[in-house]
């Protein structure tokens, strides 16, 4: 409780949703967080509701309309402020701007850079609740720069979290008594800069709101300069509560961080506002979405842990179908690209949307032999780890040599039948966030794009239709081997 004459506010927060909108499972969906958020604020008017990001992208809800649904969704939650995660930016950073123009709450980002230095949303906000002046400032993960498609951050910079958020510690200290960080940074061990690197480095942090990570810490944790960071998992599992007590001079006595999860809020009612306007949103995408576009007489494997570290029947009918809407000579996608399995029967557009969200096109290149090598040895340099840039292929077929250096493990390597030329020019069909270097495909980035076929999802749609029911197996195009 409140110490004598003290206050108490409530940090309500959220993070990496991903526009699990709906109520599934141990998922509690948007209307149900939103009944437990308005039990918090009847219960104490002082209360704060904060996103960490990657909330507009990840499922039909949001992708089929650019994550417009999602802020609608936001704004009747009343969101106090949120901050971008990396997937804000997939649908290009413009996009992004408009969102946040949509937005009845700050976007903020202390460090996304424009390329005249300029910052591309408010660093920060200062909002006062029960005569406490608290300061808000967003933060974003650097590694946006390399995780979304590289056009749709043309011209943005990810400076230091650290040190931009010192920068505004040290200009807004004087007018708070609180300051709270919101940021999309995690705690990944493989990242240069983590929520705890932050609160290390940065002292004047009461509070850090973290994602990116999807941690889940049931009680937060105690970071450097005794920040306390706390972060609420992924896709509506938790929602956030951090409990702030402050003495009448407005200074921080104690704060403590938990989690809600599902089976705690059992009882709690969906807020029927969010409810309402959740079910309209699905109402209105339902048409779309069950449109059946193709049958299938098997089950095409998109799951993470296989596309990510070998071929796959979906794999090669996602290359084929780049391929054949192309008529390029070889086609290469990254299995991180594809995002889900499709179970045998028929096909939906809502299905094939969920396996290729990210709005792609299909592009090609005039490209060297020697550059379709060098691309196979990056996709397959981590293997047998899973990586994103595992190469899902057509119209070639190479063995892996798990004995051999990464650089030197692609062996075998036969286009349309023959052993490949280094130094003959082939066409390449691929998706534009490889084709613009992406997973590390930088030796794509110097050829202009000779040719556009449309989206991704739209290929493997009429592919599939040509097909008619699709039998695929996968057929042996990437096997691997220890030839040492
Ligand atoms: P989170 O931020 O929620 O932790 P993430 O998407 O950053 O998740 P992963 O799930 O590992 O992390 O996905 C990253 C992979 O997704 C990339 O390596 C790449 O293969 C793929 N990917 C990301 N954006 C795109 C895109 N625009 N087009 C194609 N593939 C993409
Ligand atoms: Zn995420």
């Amino acid at each position: 409780a409140a110490p004598e004459g003290g206050k108490h506010i409530t940090i309500l927060h959220t993070n990496d949703v991903h526009s699990h909108a709906v109520e599934n499972k141990e998922e509690m969906g948007y209307a149900k967080l939103a009944g437990i958020i308005d039990k918090y604020r009847s219960e104490n008017p002082d209360t704060l509701l904060l996103d960490a990001g990657d909330a507009v992208h990840g499922t039909t809800f949001a992708t089929l309309v650019n994550g417009e649904s999602v802020v609608k969704v936001m704004n009747e939650m009343g969101y106090d402020a949120m901050a971008p995660g990396n997937h804000e930016f997939n649908y290009g950073w413009q996009q992004l701007v408009k969102l946040a123009g949509e937005m009845k709450f700050p976007l903020l980002s202390a460090n996304v850079k424009q390329a005249d230095g300029n910052r591309l949303f408010k660093p920060y906000v200062i909002k006062e609740v029960d005569g406490v002046k608290i300061g808000i400032i967003g933060l974003t993960t650097p590694e946006t720069a390399y995780k979304t498609n590289p056009k749709n951050v043309e011209g943005i910079d990810f400076a230091a979290p650290a040190a931009e958020a010192q920068a505004i510690v040290n200009e807004i200290k004087d007018q708070v008594d609180v300051v709270v960080a919101v940021g999309h940074i995690g705690q990944d061990k493989s990242s240069v800069d983590t929520s705890l690197k932050v609160a290390q480095e940065v002292p004047g942090i009461d509070v850090f709101i973290d994602g990116h990570s999807h941690t889940v810490l049931q009680d937060g944790l105690v970071g450097g300069n005794d920040t306390l960071i706390a972060s609420a998992g992924e896709y509506s599992k938790f929602l956030g509560v951090v409990d702030l007590y402050l003495d009448e001079n407005n200074d921080v006595v104690s704060k403590k961080a938990t989690l809600v999860d599902s089976k705690e809020a059992a009882d709690i009612q969906p807020d029927a506002d969010v409810n309402a306007l959740v079910q309209s949103i699905q109402a209105e995408q339902k048409p779309i979405l069950e449109e059946k576009v193709a049958n299938s007489a098997v089950n095409l494997n998109g799951e993470r842990e296989n596309v990510r570290a070998g071929e796959t029947n979906l794999g090669d009918l996602v290359a084929d179908a780049i391929r054949d809407v192309s008529g390029a000579d070889v086609a290469l996608t990254n299995g991180g690209g594809i995002r889900t399995s499709i179970p045998a029967g028929d096909v939906t557009k809502g299905q094939v949307i969920s396996v290729l969200p990210f709005g792609n096109q299909v592009v090609t290149l005039e490209v060297t032999g020697a550059d379709i090598k060098a691309a196979l040895e990056n996709g397959v340099s981590a293997y047998p780890e899973p990586s994103g840039g595992f190469p899902q292929v057509s119209g070639m077929t190479f063995k892996i040599d798990t004995s051999a250096a990464a650089g030197s493990r692609v062996t075998s390597l036969m286009i349309d039948g023959k052993p490949y030329d280094p130094a003959a020019t082939y066409t390449l069909a691929t998706n534009d966030f490889t084709a613009a270097g992406g997973d590390q495909y930088t030796m794509f980035t110097k050829y202009p794009q000779a040719g556009m076929f449309g989206s991704l999802d739209e290929a493997l749609i009429s592919h599939m239709q040509e097909l008619g029911a699709v039998h695929v197996q996968a057929d042996g195009r990437v096997t691997s081997a220890d030839e040492g």
